[in-house]
């Protein structure tokens, strides 16, 4: 089991170029000195104390790295070596070269259900595996799916981004308001209990988004989302799913169901007959069935550019701040996001709730999703 080493990072590795950036820091390229193997670092910086809003605690790093530790499976990114300072923790992780799945299935001219289902296969083992292991990932969304590598005839799917899961310990009850609107479960609005089948939800969002290049909850605002979410209502456009098979639409429907208890588990999911079909014409009807490339290409961009702007409008409020706030310290003004000045909840007060923060699909700063809920700013790869 990786231990946390107190040296400088760089006296053991060469640090490169710039990967990609989250919340609490950088994600760069490095090299191990000692073998010339290449990983990526993720750069996280911690509180310096309990009160400061910036950075994240170090026990919630802590219980990343330990989640990520007992994490080994083919399609789950693996933790290398960790190091610890006193203002920041960096882990090592296994470098995962071929960037986002939806970036690499929006390159392509067509896709059949067959192929798109190669990768959901993939997805679900991963967490089929964590949640064997009692882990709930709790952040499903099309960023933290990438590739291994991409220009290899059958890429191989690496889940990422364990920053907000939780090991579920059994008879432990778990709630929290996380994630991003488009993805997050009923039962995570309604401050519920939480668990594997949170996850099942946003695996029946990511296969319909999948499919249909549409969002099945996605309102002109993060308060309607979230209610069309909490009422379950969604729909198979006739026009937009006409490539769509029964058995596909019928795997989705599993998985959307308000109460947890009712969806699939990732096991359940493996053996659907979408994923392993029982007879010839079912395995037929996955080949001919296709995804809708045109709708699918253009939900990407979208994705993409409200990525960028939400990474822009940040910088410009940190901008806004150093202008604003001039008493701060360097270290503060480099970590503070205005997604963070928004009040916390009445709710995040409540005893056994871990506090977490929701990312918004929205760019307007006017549509607040609820003041309950907090913004978590995404990466922009
Ligand atoms: P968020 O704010 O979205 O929760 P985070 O701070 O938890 O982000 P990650 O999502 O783990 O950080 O990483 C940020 C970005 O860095 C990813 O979206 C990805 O582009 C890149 N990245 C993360 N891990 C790796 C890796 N192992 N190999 C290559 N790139 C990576």
């Amino acid at each position: 089991m990786t231990s946390f080493k107190h040296e400088n990072v760089e006296d053991l590795y060469e640090l490169l170029e710039k990967l990609g950036s989250g919340h609490f820091g950088e994600v760069k390229k490095c090299k191990e000195k000692s073998t010339g193997t290449y990983y990526a670092g993720k750069f996280i910086k911690t509180r310096k104390c309990k009160g400061s809003r910036l950075g994240l605690d170090r026990d919630q790093v802590e219980r990343e790295v330990f989640i990520l530790q007992q994490l080994e499976h083919p399609n789950i990114m693996r933790l290398h070596d960790v190091f610890a300072s006193k203002a920041e923790m960096v882990l090592i992780l296994e470098l995962i070269r071929g960037g986002e799945l939806f970036d690499f299935i929006a390159e392509k001219e067509a896709l059949s259900e067959e192929d798109a289902i190669e990768f959901l296969e993939q997805i679900l083992k991963g967490v089929a595996y964590m949640h064997t292991r009692s882990i709930a990932h709790f952040d499903l969304k099309p960023e933290n799916i990438m590739l291994l590598q991409k220009d290899v005839p059958h890429p191989k799917i690496k889940i990422i981004d364990f920053g907000l899961a939780q090991k579920i310990e059994d008879g432990t009850v778990f709630k929290s308001l996380c994630g991003t609107p488009q993805y997050i479960a009923p039962e995570v609005i309604n401050y519920e209990p939480l668990g594997p089948p949170t996850d099942m939800w946003s695996i029946g969002v990511i296969t319909y988004i999948l499919l249909s290049g549409l969002s099945p909850f996605q309102g002109e605002t993060d308060q309607e989302t979230l209610t069309n979410v909490v009422a379950g209502s969604y729909e198979f456009d006739d026009r937009i799913f006409k490539q769509t098979s029964e058995l596909a639409k019928d795997f989705i429907r599993q998985l959307l169901l308000k109460d947890p208890r009712d969806r699939m588990t990732a096991v359940e999911c493996l053996i659907h007959p979408w994923i392993k079909p029982l007879n010839r014409k079912q395995a037929v009807n996955r080949s001919r069935s296709s995804i809708n490339m045109k709708n699918f290409k253009k939900f990407n961009a979208r994705r993409k550019w409200k990525l960028s702007y939400n990474m822009v409008s940040a910088c410009n409020r940190l901008c806004r701040m150093k202008l604003l706030c001039n008493p701060m310290k360097d270290e503060e003004e480099l970590f503070y996001s205005g997604d963070l000045l928004r009040p916390t909840s009445p709710l995040t007060e409540r005893s056994n709730k871990t506090r977490r923060q929701c990312e918004s699909d929205q760019e307007d700063e006017k549509t607040k999703p609820v003041t309950l809920l907090r913004r978590r700013l995404s990466s922009c790869s």
